[in-house]
C-alpha cells in the first residue's frame, strides 16, 4: 500500500516483501535486545530517582546542576561505569574522543590503536595529517597502530607484543568508513585480555560510536576503562540536539572533565541550559530507536543483496552497530542511492545531496541526511567518501516504516536512473 503513496516499482515491492520475510529471525533477536536494554534504562531512571526538577536547566556556571549530575549517574548505571560525563558541550563524537585522548595521555606516552587507522576525523587529532596544529603528536605523544587481520579480527599476537609500552590501547568498535566487520563486545573482550596479559595498567579506550544498545552490554562490562560516543547517534535517541559522553573509571572521567572545562573545575561546572530534558528523553527512547535502526539496517542489507550488491554485514549476521555498508561499484550509483535516501527523509526531502570537500576527511564525501537534528546519524542517513569500491554506509532511522521507505526510495532512484536492472 505504501508503494502507492511513494510510487515504488511493484517489482521492488515484491523483493522488499521477500527481504522482510527473510529478516524475521534477526528482527526477533533485535526486539529481544531492545526490550532488555529498555528495561535497564527504565531501572536506572527509577534507581537514580529522576524527577521533574532534573529536567530543568541551569545557566551561568552551572554549579549544583542536579539534572546534569543525575544524568551522568543514569548513563553510568546503564553502561556499568563508575562515572560518566554527559554534556551538550561536546560538539561532536570527534570532540568527545579528542577530549578523552588529551585528557588521559601525557607527553612521552604511547597511544596504540588495536584496530588499525582510526576514524578519518581523528587523523588530525592524532597528528597523522598536518603539523603544528596542537595535535597529540605536537605534544610528544607517540602513536602506533596494529592493523586488523585480513579477516577483520584483532591481531592478538601483535597486541601481546606491543601493548606492554602503551599508555592507551585504543579500539574502534564500529567499522567507520571501511569494509571491515564491526567488533562485537565478545571480540573486544579478547583484545582487552591480550592487553591486560602484558600491561595491566594500560587504559583501554573504546570509540563506541554507533554501538550503544546494539548488544545487551557495552565494552565497559568486559574490562574497558573508557567508552566514548556521540549524542546525535545512538544514545541520544534522536531527541538530544547535540552532545557526547565519556563513561568509565571515575578517575579517568575526572581527567577528561578537567580537559573539557578546566583543571580543578571538571564536572562541577557547565550549565545545562535547556538541554537536560532532551538528553533524558533521548536516552529513554534510545534502546527502542536503536532497535528500529538495526531493523532498517538488516532490511537494507537483505534488500540490496537480493538486488545483486555486496552488503555488509549480511542480514543474518550478529550486529554490534547500526551500520550497513553496500558496495555500489560506480560513483553515479552512489550518488543516486544517497539522493534516494534524501528523498525518503522527513526534512529537506526536496534537496539533492552532492559530493563536497568536508573538513576532516581526505576525499570528497557525499551525505544524505534529512534529519530533525542537523547531521544526526541516528536518523536515517547515508554517507560515503567517493572512492573505490563506491560503498555507501547507511544507518539510522527513527521509525522502522520511515526507514524502510528511505531504503525503497534509494532502490527506486537507482532503477529510474537505469543503474539497476531487475
Ligand atoms: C561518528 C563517529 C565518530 C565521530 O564522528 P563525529 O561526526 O565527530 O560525531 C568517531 N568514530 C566513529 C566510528 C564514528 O562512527
Amino acid at each position: 500500500m505504501l508503494d502507492k503513496i511513494f510510487s515504488i516499482d511493484p517489482r521492488l515491492m515484491q523483493i522488499a516483501r521477500q527481504a522482510e520475510a527473510d529478516c524475521a529471525e534477526p528482527f526477533a533477536r533485535i526486539a529481544q535486545i531492545a526490550e532488555y536494554n529498555e528495561a535497564k534504562v527504565l531501572k536506572a531512571f527509577a534507581d537514580q530517582r529522576i524527577g521533574e526538577s532534573h529536567l530543568l536547566g541551569t545557566t551561568g556556571y552551572g554549579y549544583g546542576d542536579r539534572g546534569r549530575d543525575a544524568l551522568d549517574a543514569v548513563f553510568a548505571q546503564v553502561f556499568e561505569a563508575e562515572d560518566a560525563l554527559v554534556r551538550h558541550h561536546f560538539v561532536s563524537g570527534t570532540h568527545a574522543l579528542s577530549v578523552a585522548l588529551f585528557g588521559v595521555l601525557r607527553p612521552g606516552d604511547t597511544l596504540l590503536s588495536l584496530t588499525g587507522t582510526p576514524y578519518d576525523t581523528l587523523e588530525e587529532t592524532i597528528g597523522l595529517r598536518g603539523q603544528g596544529n596542537g595535535s597529540l603528536r605536537d605534544f610528544g605523544i607517540h602513536y602506533t597502530e596494529i592493523p586488523l587481520t585480513p579477516e577483520g579480527g584483532f591481531n592478538l599476537a601483535a597486541i601481546r607484543e606491543q601493548a606492554a609500552t602503551a599508555k592507551v590501547a585504543y579500539i574502534q568498535r564500529s567499522r567507520g568508513y571501511s569494509l571491515r566487520p564491526s567488533l562485537s563486545v565478545d571480540t573486544i573482550s579478547q583484545a582487552i585480555q591480550a592487553v591486560r596479559s602484558v600491561n595491566p595498567e594500560a587504559i583501554v579506550m573504546v570509540d563506541n560510536c554507533y554501538g550503544e544498545f546494539a548488544e545487551d552490554r557495552e565494552p565497559l562490562a568486559v574490562g574497558a576503562d573508557l567508552i566514548v560516543g556521540s549524542l546525535i547517534k545512538n544514545p541520544g535517541g534522536g531527541i538530544a540536539q547535540t552532545g557526547g559522553y565519556i563513561a568509565g573509571k571515575a578517575r579517568l572521567v575526572e581527567l577528561c572533565a578537567y580537559r573539557l572545562t578546566a583543571v580543578g573545575m571538571g564536572k562541577e561546572v557547565g550549565c545545562s541550559l535547556n538541554q537536560n530534558r532532551q538528553m533524558y528523553m533521548g536516552f529513554f527512547h534510545a534502546p527502542s530507536v536503536v532497535g528500529n535502526a538495526l531493523k532498517i539496517s538488516v532490511f537494507a542489507s537483505r534488500m540490496f543483496s537480493l538486488l545483486g550488491y555486496r552488503a555488509y554485514p549480511a542480514y543474518d549476521e550478529k550486529r554490534t552497530d547500526i551500520i550497513t555498508a553496500i558496495c555500489l561499484e560506480k560513483p553515479e550509483a552512489l550518488i543516486a542511492f544517497c539522493q534516494g535516501i534524501q528523498k525518503g527523509s522527513p526534512i529537506d526531502s526536496f534537496v539533492a545531496p552532492e559530493p563536497w570537500d568536508m573538513p576532516g576527511y581526505d576525499s570528497q564525501v557525499i551525505m544524505a541526511a534529512g534529519a530533525f537534528t542537523m547531521g544526526a546519524s541516528i536518523e536515517l542517513s547515508a554517507d560515503a567518501p567517493l572512492r573505490d569500491p563506491y560503498a555507501v554506509w547507511m544507518q539510522g532511522g527513527l521509525t522502522y516504516t520511515s526507514g524502510k521507505l528511505g531504503v525503497l526510495q534509494a532502490a527506486q532512484n537507482l532503477l529510474e536512473q537505469g543503474l539497476l536492472s531487475i
